[in-house]
């Protein structure tokens, strides 16, 4: 047995295969990876994390109820302390304003990726919209909105703490404002363009600011075409494209709500002349087949969320895509995106060409979009992967 009375917390020994697999640098460790827990694990509290020789893989914060037993916060033996928490808060926004200086939308903390498992900050000038996706970083809510005053001096913070991912830590669902007040009407410079921010309506954080980046995209492939933004939210990829040149753009969303912000964007940013947003289901309209279009933009909701609703999730993709193909003129483009992290890169492709296969167009990939530096991935941790954006030409 090897010596544990050296540990400072309560350690989690580990089974082989998962030892491996958190030496190699993935942060979890799920329930069942655990063959044995000494010390009273507590939780919300430090873990030490060790090998069956005991050796220290690091520490991480531990919940009982939770599949994800723990998440490393660090390969040493070192304590979650308020000073560490800002440490790497102070960390994760100077990253952001070396790669992203001047930005006034953007995402300051990505979980595990800034090594602060469970926490998400985004900032929309001088509003903070922040997520607790954990019982351990929820114990910590007062640590983290004092560290971001500290560090940011914001005029409010939000929590947007409405999402069935806190359900799976045995937490329940909050949208709350934790300081500050919130302007009615919050506008930020999205790489040109102006959008009106709803962080406490708007959907996840107020913005899909993942999305941002490649909002160039439809930039590049706009001018001149006929565009098609399906599942547009408030309208990034369209009012884009509607900026660059389109010769119109159609945007689509179920959610009125979004759609009305959308209606508001296209006027701030010019082009509401070039814009036609209809509330619809978007399965519904591409089945209707409307009009040909040279440009598309698929973007739909997670329809996977976990491994066993994969196969649901790609029948899905597949219909909305041969949809999208269909309609398509020759040479036209497909941005085709999927933020479900179940789906890898590989089931994605594979959709996207049987969708074409089945849409009868022969497509060629054209250079894609990204997930951007301020959702950087961790290389050990396919499940911080989560966003695919594909760019396809029928020829
Ligand atoms: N492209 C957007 C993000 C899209 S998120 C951007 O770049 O900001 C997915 C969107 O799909 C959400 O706005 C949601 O309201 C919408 N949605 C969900 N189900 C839908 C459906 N069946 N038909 C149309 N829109 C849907």
């Amino acid at each position: 047995m090897p010596d544990l009375s050296a540990s400072p917390f309560p350690v989690l020994t580990l089974n082989e295969a998962a030892a491996a697999r958190v030496g190699r640098g993935h942060l979890w460790v799920f329930a069942n990876d655990v063959a044995s827990a000494t010390g009273s694990p507590q939780n919300g509290a430090e873990v030490s994390v060790r090998t069956a020789k005991g050796e220290v893989l690091g520490t991480g914060l531990y919940n009982k109820h939770a599949l994800i037993a723990a998440r490393l916060y660090s390969r040493k033996s070192e304590s979650f302390t308020p000073e560490l928490l800002r440490e790497r808060l102070a960390a994760a926004i100077a990253q952001r304003d070396r790669f992203i200086p001047g930005s006034t939308g953007r995402r300051l903390v990505f979980s595990e990726s800034d090594l602060l498992p469970g926490l998400i900050v985004d900032q929309y000038g001088s509003v903070l919209s922040i997520q607790l996706l954990t019982l351990a970083m929820d114990q910590r809510r007062d640590a983290v909105v004092e560290a971001l005053r500290q560090l940011l001096s914001p005029a409010a913070i939000v929590e947007r703490g409405d999402t069935p991912a806190r359900e799976h830590e045995g937490l329940p669902q909050v949208k709350q404002v934790l300081f500050g007040e919130v302007p009615e009407l919050l506008t930020v410079d999205l790489d040109g363009l102006q959008m009106r921010v709803n962080p406490l309506e708007g959907q996840k954080t107020g913005l899909y600011l993942d999305q941002v980046e490649n909002w160039r995209l439809a930039r590049q492939f706009a001018p001149g075409r006929r565009v098609l933004d399906l599942f547009c939210n408030v309208g990034g990829f369209g009012i884009n494209a509607a900026k660059a040149g389109a010769e119109y753009v159609r945007l689509i969303d179920s959610s009125e709500l979004a759609l009305s912000e959308a209606v508001l964007n296209a006027s701030l940013n010019g082009v509401t002349e070039k814009v036609k947003a209809k509330a619809s289901d978007a399965f519904q309209y591409v089945r209707s087949l409307p009009e040909q279009f040279d440009l598309i933009i698929c973007d739909p909701p997670p329809f996977a969320r976990s491994r066993k609703q994969l196969e649901t999730a790609l029948r899905g993709y597949r219909e909305v895509n041969r949809q999208c193909l269909k309609l398509l003129s020759p040479g036209g483009i497909l941005i085709s995106c999927s933020c479900s992290a179940a789906v890898s890169h590989a089931d994605f492709d594979k959709m996207i060409a049987i969708s074409a296969r089945d849409a009868g167009k022969t497509v060629r990939l054209l250079p894609g979009g990204v997930q951007p530096l301020d959702h950087a991935p961790l290389l050990a941790m396919p499940e911080t992967q989560y966003l695919k954006t594909r760019v396809v030409q029928v020829i």
